[in-house]
């Protein structure tokens, strides 16, 4: 039921409703009706008693009936019994049976042969103690096969009136839902493309939709200013430092160059210099996630010799992983393909860095290339301990880190390459497959439409 949607799930909550609204009215009315009818047919067999009993005297040491005395009338019977029980006027019908001991007033329905009818007594007293019972039996008058048909007609109906409810409900609440329907729109359009500019259309109107739309868009509206600060920080920050490092760096190499350098100094500058390089490949991370977020980075594709870019990343990522997990070259075939060459070295760097990060220590790195049912696909795997199932989804978004590392120090990254793997893979129209298992390794692979 969850899975429907909510237009559905209320359709059917009324419909359902509906149907046991309608059950419970048409059982008070038949059970209302069938006691209206029942106390008119014992009004009836009552008067018609009460009339004949006048009827009756004694006379003469004698019961006298006069002419008057009606032993039929209208579907009703009326019998005269002796105070013995013994028949003195009147045929029982065939078809009734009635043993029931006299009893003043009584009224009692008795289902015979499929019919039902009803009884009434009451006893005559008559001179010098002698008294007659009077019997009046009368048929119900087809008061259940009326309500029965009436019934069967109403069930006849049912169906499609519930149908039409259904329906009917059904559209209105589409109607009603229309603005949502906008909303969901738009917001699945701002979430698949990150574009924070678009607003929902908002028309005139103070219902709760409205106001949902109206504190919507203010909402993203204030989001769209705080990135747009952030994105601005992130890029003038990064400018700033670029200069320096690249300072750093350059220095280290020149100190680096002197052979006069005791162990200890050498070691220290090749410290500094690791970091300095991995600060820059930060910055530079920096500086491609505001131009692609500013949609700045225009896809500009080259024709590319894949094979030669894999080994050229891979041969620089070794040389800075010195004594780091060793890289191993799988199955590499000659692909040539339109891709934006930088990005596509920064996909990969950042796929080689976190298998070194979260590889075994160790162990080794597996690339491949290789082409496959029209697909290129580019794949990056290790020995290390793999992502938890919970954490798969998430380690695509930005700043996110499922097993952060804080002896790792500036080697444990700050969440942003698999968002830019992606970012990278989306934008050259291809994707990014995860294959994880725990305590085995986990596979990265990119692929990518043959062009
Ligand atoms: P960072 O490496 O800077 O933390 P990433 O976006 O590259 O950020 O990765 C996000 C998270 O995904 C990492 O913090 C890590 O927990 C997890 N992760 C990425 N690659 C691997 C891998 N090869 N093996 C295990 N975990 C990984």
């Amino acid at each position: 039921m969850k899975k429907l949607t909510i237009r559905a799930r209320v359709t059917i909550w009324y419909t359902l409703l509906l149907c046991v609204l309608l059950f419970c009215i048409i059982w008070s009315i038949q059970v209302t009706s069938r006691a209206v009818i029942k106390g008119e047919l014992y009004e009836d067999i009552a008067f018609f008693v009460e009339k004949n009993a006048e009827e009756v005297e004694w006379d003469d040491g004698e019961i006298e009936i006069d002419d008057d005395f009606k032993i039929r009338e209208n579907g009703m019977v009326c019998l005269v019994y002796g105070k013995e029980g013994e028949l003195l006027a009147g045929k029982l019908p065939s078809d009734m049976i009635v043993d029931y001991p006299f009893a003043d007033g009584q009224e009692i329905n008795f289902p015979a042969r499929g019919r039902e009818y009803y009884l009434f007594d009451k006893e005559v007293r008559l001179e010098e103690g002698h008294s007659v019972w009077l019997r009046g039996l009368i048929y119900d008058r087809e008061t259940e096969r009326v309500l029965e048909a009436s019934v069967e007609s109403v069930f006849l109906v049912l169906p499609l009136f519930l149908a039409a409810a259904a329906f009917g409900g059904y559209f209105i609440i589409k109607q009603a839902f229309k603005p949502i329907e906008t909303m969901i729109c738009t917001v699945e359009e701002i979430n698949a493309g990150s574009d924070l500019s678009k607003r929902i259309p908002v028309e005139g109107g103070k219902d709760e939709v409205y106001r949902l739309a109206i504190n919507f868009n203010e909402m993203i509206k204030r989001l769209e200013t705080e990135f747009e600060v952030e994105k601005q920080f992130t890029s003038n920050v990064s400018h700033e430092l670029r200069t320096p490092v690249t300072v750093i760096l350059t220095q280290c190499e020149i100190a680096l160059e002197d052979s006069e350098l005791s162990e200890e100094e050498r070691e220290a500058f090749e410290v500094i210099r690791r970091q300095a390089h991995r600060m820059t490949q930060m910055i530079a991370q920096f500086l491609m996630l505001t131009r692609l977020e500013q949609g700045v980075e225009e896809i500009r594709k080259e024709k590319t010799d894949l094979k030669e870019l894999v080994e050229q990343v891979c041969a620089e990522k070794q040389r800075l992983e010195t004594g780091k997990p060793i890289l191993c070259m799988e199955l590499f075939q000659d692909i040539e393909t339109y891709v934006n060459r930088e990005m596509v070295s920064r996909l990969l760097f950042n796929l080689l860095d976190n298998a070194c990060k979260y590889g075994k220590d160790g162990g080794r790195v597996f690339v491949s290339l290789k082409e496959q049912e029209g697909e290129i696909r580019l794949s990056v795997r290790d020995e290390g301990e793999g992502i938890p199932e919970e954490a798969r989804e998430k380690i695509w978004n930005r700043f996110y880190q499922a097993k952060h590392r804080p002896d790792a120090g500036l080697a444990g990254g700050i969440g942003l390459g698999l968002f830019m793997v992606k970012e990278i893979a989306r934008l050259h129209g291809g994707r990014v497959e995860l294959e994880s298992e725990s305590g085995k390794g986990s596979t990265f692979t990119f692929c990518l439409k043959r062009e």
